[in-house]
């Protein structure tokens, strides 16, 4: 299908940029990746809030307005949906400071490099819904700036790999001794009926379900607090949920080998999961 680069639509194989892009020698850019359901950007306001954070936080001018974002949007989902009749679609967006001779300083006045791609949409299968999946923890090695979405994912790359190499779906990091986020992911625990979130910092990225999530516990009638979250309370939490633009919300039902939970519930996907999980459901077809 097509891409979008700088202006023009074409074949993903004819997309070519500069080796001085400084996004390929400094991994000086951000980037986006938006759900979209049947055509419809899921999110796409707060979608384009978060690219504004990150831009402003590097300094990179915003290349085009909302009204210009959505135009280009539109026209590449359309021609996927075209060409492939319509199914979900996962919308890749990103922007560097754009082309300049190597040096660490940033130049001003770049044009920004932007390019975006769509892809089919894969959602976790029926059988990790049902089954939930397995993570594994590591410490958070990562950069001290992980609200900024940058395409810089060395760190996410690397602690990625520590669950792939275990046959994990994801990784679950602790920044001394405090859940901070998943390789690609937010985590979530349930404590007493409630969900619990990491609170927002330069350590976790603020995921577009973090919003998401608060609005659907206030709906449900389920407690939702950010606060501290130590290794023990992960350890022993009820429920364990990771969510992600891809993911939207999925149930971990082991963590390092050992079963998620307690009782009958114990390694099995949760109650507050399947209340969320349908809420979500919900909130995408409005
Ligand atoms: N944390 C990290 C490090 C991520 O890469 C992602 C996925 N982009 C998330 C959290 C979840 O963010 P979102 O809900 O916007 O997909």
């Amino acid at each position: 299908s097509l891409c979008y680069l700088n202006g023009d639509y074409l074949r993903l194989c004819d997309a070519k940029v500069s080796v001085l892009d400084r996004g390929f020698i400094f991994g000086d850019g951000v980037y986006e990746v938006v759900p979209v359901y049947g055509q419809r950007l899921f999110r796409l306001r707060q979608h384009l809030v978060r690219l504004e954070r990150s831009l402003a936080k590097l300094r990179i001018p915003n290349p085009h307005t909302e009204a210009e974002w959505l135009e280009r949007m539109r026209r590449l989902i359309a021609d996927h949906a075209q060409r492939f009749g319509a199914p979900d679609q996962l919308l890749y967006l990103q922007v560097t400071r754009g082309v300049a001779m190597r040096d660490h300083v940033m130049p001003t006045g770049l044009t920004p490099t932007v390019f975006m791609m769509t892809s089919p949409l894969k959602p976790p299968s029926p059988e990790q819904r049902h089954h939930g999946v397995a993570c594994v923890t590591a410490r958070d090695f990562r950069w001290e700036r992980g609200d900024i979405k940058s395409i810089s994912l060395l760190g996410n790359v690397l602690a990625r790999q520590i669950s792939a190499d275990q046959g994990a779906v994801e990784t679950i990091l602790f920044r001394n001794g405090y859940l901070t986020e998943g390789s690609s992911s937010n985590v979530w625990i349930v404590h007493e009926g409630a969900v619990l979130g990491p609170p927002k910092s330069e350590h976790v990225l603020e995921g577009i379900r973090y919003e998401l999530i608060a609005e659907l516990c206030e709906e449900l009638g389920i407690g939702f607090n950010l606060r501290p979250i130590t290794e023990t309370e992960v350890n022993v939490a009820d429920e364990i949920i990771l969510s992600s633009a891809t993911k939207e919300v999925l149930p971990v039902t082991r963590l390092d080998g050992e079963p998620v939970g307690h009782g009958a519930g114990r390694g099995k996907p949760g109650p507050v999961y399947a209340r969320l999980y349908e809420a979500y459901q919900h909130a995408k077809a409005v």
